[in-house]
């Protein structure tokens, strides 16, 4: 059967039964927006969960990925190929790594943080360094690696028995500084905790963090999978900071929905892995990495970084005007927006929204999570002023 009228029964019967029922079929995208397989347009300021960041079918994208598939898709890390040294420089200009840093590809965000995992159990030390941090409320992905970091119990059980020697702090100075002594070989953090709600953490975190582990020899290594490549106003979130990590997780975002993850460290980071000691078919393969380049250049080009700047503040201020009592709070940092509701709605509020032709997202009953591609301009964001209103009214 071909017909996509009775979709969801045909999601219901071949789709493994891990995800919950689809909310639409999408079967197209430019810029901003994507259509339905009824036709109906949206608009969509959740991106593929801050992945398109030059929104759907950017022809630069287009462009760059059917001219390296009908170049070189794949050869395997037997060799090397131009768009991945390519990428692999970029990032380490961007990142600030330098000469010192090394960059290792996989295929997604959880590879990437798998990626970091094995980094931390290579820094021993006299080999009593066994402890790894990360923090309540975290998400780090979905692999029995990655899900061990994941700081949210629901999330873990089903699958326990998980990594030995992770520790789930809380998100506070104190907690750090109590957990923090020669035995922890990393520290994982997010700059700002995107499937928690957007959360930011608080101040001077992440200087103090700097500082602790440098002391004690533990790794800093930042989870930038979701605030990277430019979405909070600076290629990445740590760069507003004023602190170096030794290891920072990207994916998401790099490649524009092109599967990609990368881990970039820095310093004597780059050190520790040695040949033979990780790998992946697929990762850092000339398409993947070709993307990436397109992406990257693309923002660059055109004033990407500014405007996620720019439209997370005019987003803020729209927001504020509207002037909803369902809106209690605003945070995150550029084109990542947390609000949180004064009521446990986020599910109804991002159905109301849907229903009018809005995709936001709801990563919990309280929070609604915005994530627009980074090429939003005016016209767009008047569109979310409207659309955004009348889903806020609908759900009052
Ligand atoms: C999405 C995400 C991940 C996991 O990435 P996948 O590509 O889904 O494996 C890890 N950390 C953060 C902060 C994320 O937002």
């Amino acid at each position: 059967m071909t017909d996509n009228d009775n979709w969801r029964e045909r999601f219901g019967a071949a789709m493994m039964g891990s995800f919950a029922s689809p909310i639409a079929m999408l079967v197209r995208g430019e810029g901003a927006h994507v259509w339905d397989s009824e036709g109906t347009r949206y608009l969509d300021f959740l991106a593929g969960i801050a992945v398109n960041a030059l929104g759907h079918a950017h022809p630069v994208l287009v462009d760059a990925v059917s001219t390296q598939v009908a170049t070189l898709a794949h050869v395997s890390n037997y060799f090397a190929t131009p768009p991945q040294l390519e990428l692999a420089e970029r990032l380490r200009r961007i990142t600030g790594a330098g000469d010192r840093g090394r960059v290792f590809f996989g295929n997604s965000g959880a590879e990437a943080i798998e990626a970091a995992i094995k980094l931390a159990r290579l820094n021993r030390g006299d080999g009593s360094r066994t402890r790894i941090l990360s923090l309540v409320n975290s998400f780090h992905g979905r692999t029995m690696g990655s899900l061990s970091l994941t700081g949210k119990a629901a999330m873990r059980e089903a699958f326990e028995p998980l990594l030995p020697g992770v520790e789930h702090i809380a998100t506070t100075i104190e907690a750090l500084e109590e957990a923090m002594d020669g035995t922890v070989a990393a520290l994982f953090v997010e700059p700002i905790k995107g499937e928690a709600g957007v959360i930011d953490l608080p101040d001077g975190y992440l200087q103090r963090a700097r500082e602790l582990t440098e002391q004690h020899g533990a790794l800093l290594i930042l989870d930038e999978i979701q605030t990277g490549v430019g979405r909070t106003g600076t290629w990445f979130a740590f760069q507003q900071h004023g602190i170096v990590p030794d290891a920072l997780a990207l994916a998401k975002g790099i490649a524009g929905g092109v599967p990609i993850g990368a881990l970039v460290t820095f310093g004597w980071a780059s050190d520790l892995f040695k040949p033979g000691q990780h790998g992946s078919t697929f990762g850092g393969n000339p398409l993947a990495t070709a993307a990436g380049n397109a992406v990257l250049g693309e923002i660059e080009r055109a004033g990407l970084i500014d405007n996620a700047a720019h439209l997370g503040s005019r987003l803020r201020q729209i927001v504020a005007e509207i002037g909803s009592p369902l809106i209690a709070e605003i945070r995150g940092q550029g084109a990542l927006v947390g609000l949180g509701l004064s009521k446990p709605v986020a599910a109804e509020l991002a159905a109301a929204a849907f229903a009018v032709g809005l995709i936001i997202n709801a990563p919990n009953e309280s929070s609604i999570r915005l994530a627009p591609p980074l090429i939003v301009g005016d016209a767009e964001l008047d569109e979310f002023r409207e659309l955004f209103a009348k889903a806020l009214e609908a759900v009052a």
